[in-house]
């Protein structure tokens, strides 16, 4: 018997170990961090060259857990160049308490336009983001990922302490260590914030065990969502109903509806809805207006509710 696969975005990945990194110290690991690269900007291997040729290299001093990249094709491609036990060297005193995600061949600069082009790579950053947070529950806030967006109106603003998913702009603005400003003022926080609790909710859901198929105890019975079906659409009472589609074409009390379509002529109420209706058709075809007063007199006398005003 095999376990059903688990939901996984479409992505190619690969080890490109680096030597730069050090031990966490025992430190716990409470923030997940988005990085962009600010180089290889159009280079469809950003991810692999980064890792290959920057990475790779002791002397550059600089590493990520994770380099990532979307080709023209829509191709992702993940490459793995620090163990996540361990700590790369991407966030200066904060290397020891993060795990760093690197979206290669990116820059601040970028539009949100440019950014949803490469929605793919962020929504399998995503899904990286919640496999560790699956792995490492120190991430975890009130038992569920929380992505600390900066604030929408300043960018330089983040409201809330680790643990959570940010970025390595929150390490300079939030814990005060160093000057980098990725992800930059335009990444979208709102497609990360859905995508992360989308993929928590689609492998925590299918996290669950079968029991076996035949013989054995079943020690841990899956555990199923209740679902509570939609309450039926219940309509008004037939008194209410006629009421609101009353008041509909006559207004509140049949005081017509000043606020939206002004007074009658003679200032006694507001205009009901067929009178709104001939004063857009007066305007709209003005030739024709020498029709309108007689057919609104048509209509008033038609639809003027004389025993609701005499009650
Ligand atoms: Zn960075």
């Amino acid at each position: 018997m095999t376990a059903p696969a688990l939901p996984r975005p479409d992505f190619n990945e690969y080890p490109l170990w680096s030597p730069n990194y050090q031990s966490r110290e025992g430190t716990p690991i409470d923030l997940w961090l988005w990085h962009t690269e600010e180089g290889d900007i159009g280079d469809p291997n950003a991810a692999d060259d980064l890792a290959r040729n920057d990475l790779d290299n002791a002397s550059s001093q600089v590493s990520y857990h994770y380099t990532a990249s979307q080709a023209p094709d829509g191709g992702v491609t993940v490459c793995d160049v620090v163990d996540t036990d361990m700590a790369s060297w991407s966030v200066l005193s904060a290397n020891d308490r993060s795990i760093d995600f690197c979206i290669a061949g990116s820059t601040v600069n970028w539009t949100r336009t440019q950014w949803l082009a490469n929605s793919k790579v962020i929504d399998v950053g995503c899904y990286l983001s919640v496999l560790d947070c699956l792995k490492y529950s120190t991430l975890l806030f009130q038992g569920a990922p929380r992505v600390i967006a900066p604030d929408p109106n300043n960018t330089d603003l983040y409201h809330s302490d680790p643990p959570g998913i940010s970025d390595h702009k929150y390490v300079t603005e939030y814990l005060g260590d160093g000057t980098h400003s990725d992800m930059g003022p335009n990444f979208p926080w709102d497609y990360v914030t859905e995508r992360t609790a989308y993929w928590w909710t689609a492998l925590t859901a299918k996290a669950t065990p079968d029991p076996p198929a035949t013989g054995g105890t079943v020690t841990t019975p899956p555990v199923t969502t209740p679902t509570t079906p939609p309450a039926p659409f219940v309509y008004p009472s037939d008194h209410d109903l006629a009421v609101q589609t009353w008041e509909q074409l006559f207004g509140p009390q049949a005081q017509g509806w000043s606020h939206l379509f002004g007074m009658t002529a003679d200032g006694t109420r507001g205009k009901y809805l067929v009178e709104a209706i001939a004063d857009l058709h007066a305007a709209a075809f003005p030739t024709a207006t020498a029709n309108v007063p007689a057919a609104i007199l048509h209509a008033q006398r038609m639809l003027t509710p004389a025993r609701a005003v005499q009650k």
